[in-house]
């Protein structure tokens, strides 16, 4: 089949959150299966242009039609360690995409909607016809209107979408003037709840919803969260639109690219090891030590990689920093905040903590970093108020780092609790889960993680090989999408 991404971002080149890494894995595994992919994605000033291999123009002038008028616009081409990607660079004075940042702008509606808009038209364009439009997030909610109310009637009627939901908590929501640009001019009809109209704000026009209404298939990213999603208040506001479409709704869980998170050849990580030579990850230990000016001595690393976001429960994160250290382990923290009451609270703890060596929190995004911390640290924790899938215990239990999460999501889907988890044999288990959003349930479940650590080390040394024996790697989410791909083509 023929597959084209369309996407606000694809690791390495342009990685916000997980979002990335999956637009990238999935791709790559569909390649693998004989599939054609193209990715297309804004031309961001702020990308990392290292990782674009020979970036070139593919097509010069592309008049992309917006408002009264048309915006005069570049597609770039070039191939980001492997992958085919279309770079979007719109000339206008707007510099919808010049912003040094990817989200964050007043005006973001606007520049989503530009970014469907101006791919539909370079499809349209280059007389290319995918079998699969494949979109993310609310930011090309808007491509499959466009496609079925537009393009369709300039040739594109063959085109089928599906349309992933990797975070509902943020939906592009805005006023018709968004509506008027891309040409969807009939502003009556898109303000009716069974199309795009908010559910809960009626002046609003919500992306995300008009994604779901007019693809052909929408899934989330795990099977949980897609029940969350419906009957619980994860859909933020979307629950009712999921249940009129829910014929067409459901949950795959993403994967991680077995090769980038390999701690048998990591390039970013100084001692390989797999599950035979276990033992070596323990030298990690150490270089992540050095690295970070930890003192050297037998207590374990938990960690924290992610965002620091209401979503990623950053409360907890704050008390498990404190927790670990009363209970004479080490704690390394890898995040950024976007909020900026966030932002300098952490920045306050890290001027505090800064003499601490058993401690050391990192504020920033750091890919590298990120590696020799999933390969260094003994846990990991995750105690997000909502997460829809999660990808850092799954590339914690491949790096043979325990993970500790909240019983939420996808988080409910990959880690089973040591202790109690009823539906997996004592063998199959991998982590530690815990459910209510206070201290206490954060610290019961560290507790026994901590405590296995240090009276039990074989036990846990065990609980560790056995989660790095689970395959989360693309290979069966992809066999999913594969099927849907398939159901709706036909
Ligand atoms: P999100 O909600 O942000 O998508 P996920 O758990 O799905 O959360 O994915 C997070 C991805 O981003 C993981 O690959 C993680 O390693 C990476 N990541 C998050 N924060 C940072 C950071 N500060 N530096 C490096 N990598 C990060």
């Amino acid at each position: 089949m023929y597959i084209v991404q369309i996407a606000s971002e694809c690791a390495p080149v342009i990685k916000a959150g997980g979002l990335g890494d999956v637009v990238y894995g999935l791709s790559r595994e569909l390649e693998t299966r004989d599939h054609c992919v193209e990715i297309i994605l804004p031309m961001y000033d702020c990308m990392r242009y290292d990782h674009i291999f020979d970036l070139h123009e593919a097509y010069r002038d592309l008049w992309v039609p917006w408002g009264n008028g048309a915006i005069h616009t570049t597609v770039f081409c070039g191939w980001v360690h492997g992958r085919l990607c279309f770079f979007i660079q719109p000339h206008s004075n707007e510099n919808f995409f010049n912003r040094g940042h990817y989200y964050g702008s007043r005006d973001d509606h606007m520049r989503f909607a530009f970014f469907s808009k101006a791919a539909l038209e370079f499809l349209l364009k280059t007389g290319k016809r995918p079998d699969i439009l494949h979109c993310h997030d609310w930011q090309t909610g808007l491509v499959p209107v466009l496609l079925y109310d537009i393009y369709k009637w300039h040739g594109m009627d063959r085109q089928r979408v599906c349309y992933t939901i990797h975070n509902f908590k943020h939906q592009g929501i805005s006023g018709a003037d968004s509506l008027h640009a891309v040409g969807l001019r009939d502003t009556a009809y898109y303000f009716s709840y069974d199309r795009l109209r908010d559910n809960f704000n009626p002046f609003g026009i919500n992306f995300m919803k008009g994604g779901i209404v007019y693809s052909n298939y929408v899934n989330t990213v795990s099977p949980h969260h897609a029940w969350e999603a419906r009957f619980e208040s994860c859909g933020y506001g979307l629950g009712h639109t999921l249940e009129i479409h829910q014929s067409k709704f459901g949950g795959i869980l993403n994967g991680i690219d077995h090769d980038v998170w390999n701690p048998a050849s990591d390039v970013y990580i100084p001692h390989h090891y797999t599950i035979e030579t276990f033992e070596i990850k323990a030298k990690n230990r150490k270089a992540l030590r050095e690295r970070l000016l930890l003192r050297d001595e037998p207590k374990p690393i938990v960690a924290y990689i992610g965002r620091l976001d209401e979503q990623k429960g950053v409360h907890l994160v704050h008390h498990a920093i404190y927790y670990t250290l009363s209970r004479g382990a080490q704690f390394v923290l890898l995040g950024s905040a976007t909020d900026a009451k966030i932002n300098s609270w952490f920045w306050h703890e890290k001027n505090y903590l800064n003499n601490n060596p058993d401690c050391h929190l990192e504020l920033g995004f750091n890919e590298e970093l990120s590696h020799l911390i999933y390969a260094g640290a003994d846990m990991i924790v995750v105690p997000s108020n909502f997460e829809p899938c999660g990808l850092t215990q799954m590339i914690g239990l491949r790096y043979g780092t325990v993970p500790i999460v909240r019983g939420v999501g996808g988080l409910v889907n990959t880690v089973f609790d040591r202790d109690y988890d009823e539906a997996h044999p004592p063998e199959k288990r991998n982590g530690y889960v815990f459910f209510q959003t206070d201290n206490i349930a954060l610290e019961s479940a560290m507790d026994r993680a901590i405590g296995l650590w240090f009276h039990y080390p074989e036990e846990f040394q065990k609980l560790a090989k056995q989660g790095m024996a689970y395959d989360y790697s693309w290979h069966d989410p992809v066999d999913r999408y594969e099927e849907v791909y398939k159901f709706i083509k036909a």
